[in-house]
């Protein structure tokens, strides 16, 4: 499928285990976790690494300088845990409890949607957007992690930037996140949508920007396991269609732009055209434009400045 989500089998086959020789070098255990999981991951080698060196601490290029040093029995233990757990499906990232997103290095883990590759260029859109207006008021719409509300604070000093949540949950990492990165001055309200942002903001917002929940209930079911069974439900699915939440939040985001604000969002390719349809009936500027990887992942309207 050339979009998100990912599909991919479910769980690691208990029959195929192969346990760690003990006294195994650093390498060797790398390669015993690259073949463990083959098949079950995108990428064994990478997820093997990158699990390694949460238990070893370090770089890369000193875990492969000391590739024939003898794991400890407590260090092979807590590999083997995780490389267990990967291959059951949890997500990387919620193993190592980080990301990186546009250079900040997030604390991620249950509760929280992992902030994508793909989400950083609706940041850069975003960024792009409100370039040329002095000490833009931005709202991040269901931050999640905190993810694009915190790294347009960090990347325009300037902008006054307020985040939404739905889920308590996600409000608690993101408000770690701001506090571990110096960017308290990113404020968090709990609420759906804008619902719980002050009313004197309404008609003065330049940009609200998403990542909404968009995907309809069914692509989530066949979506890969560490999707499917761990991220919160909250932030993928917005219903039978897909197009439940980012309707209502096309609807309601109009009122809290100043004339001539944007809305920009994420989406995937197959509800993109039907995004921009919705957008068209109040919004001007309308468009859909791809990710790196050429496939169409966000939309933007603009309110238009007479209207
Ligand atoms: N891009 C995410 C995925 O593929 C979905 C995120 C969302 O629904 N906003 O899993």
């Amino acid at each position: 499928m050339p979009s998100s989500p990912r599909s991919g089998p479910s769980s690691l086959p208990r029959s195929t285990e192969v346990p760690l020789p003990a006294g195994a070098t650093a390498v060797s255990a790398l390669r015993w976790a690259g073949r463990r999981l083959t098949g079950f991951v995108d990428s064994p080698s990478v997820d093997a690494e990158v699990l390694l060196l949460s238990v070893l601490g370090g770089t890369r290029a000193r875990l492969y300088a000391a590739g024939d040093l003898v794991l400890t029995s407590v260090v092979a233990g807590q590999f083997v845990s995780l490389v267990e757990r990967r291959g059951a499906g949890e997500p990387l990232q919620y193993l190592t409890g980080r990301q990186v997103f546009r250079g900040l290095d997030l604390q991620v883990g249950p509760g929280v949607l992992v902030p994508r590759p793909e989400t950083e260029v609706v940041v850069e859109r975003a960024l792009a957007l409100i370039a040329a207006v002095p000490s833009p008021v931005v709202v991040d719409v269901g931050t999640g992690s905190g993810a694009i509300a915190l790294a347009i604070a960090a990347e325009r000093p300037s902008a006054a930037v307020w985040a939404t949540e739905v889920s308590g949950a996600a409000l608690a990492w993101a408000g770690r996140n701001a506090a571990g990165l110096g960017l308290e001055r990113v404020a968090f309200v709990e609420g759906d949508l804008l619902s719980g942002l002050p009313r004197a903001l309404q008609g003065t917002v330049d940009l609200v920007v998403a990542n909404p929940p968009y995907l309809p209930q069914a692509l989530v079911e066949s979506a890969a396991a560490d999707v499917r069974d761990h991220e919160p439900r909250v932030a993928l699915v917005s219903g039978p269609t897909g197009l439940e939440v980012p309707s209502r939040l096309i609807a309601s985001a109009w009122a809290w732009l100043r004339p001539g604000g944007w809305l920009v969002m994420e989406t995937w390719p197959g509800q993109a055209e039907d995004l921009v349809a919705l957008l068209g009936d109040a919004y001007g500027e309308v468009a859909a434009r791809p990710d790196l990887a050429g496939s169409l992942r966000m939309v933007e309207g603009r309110r238009p400045v007479r209207s």
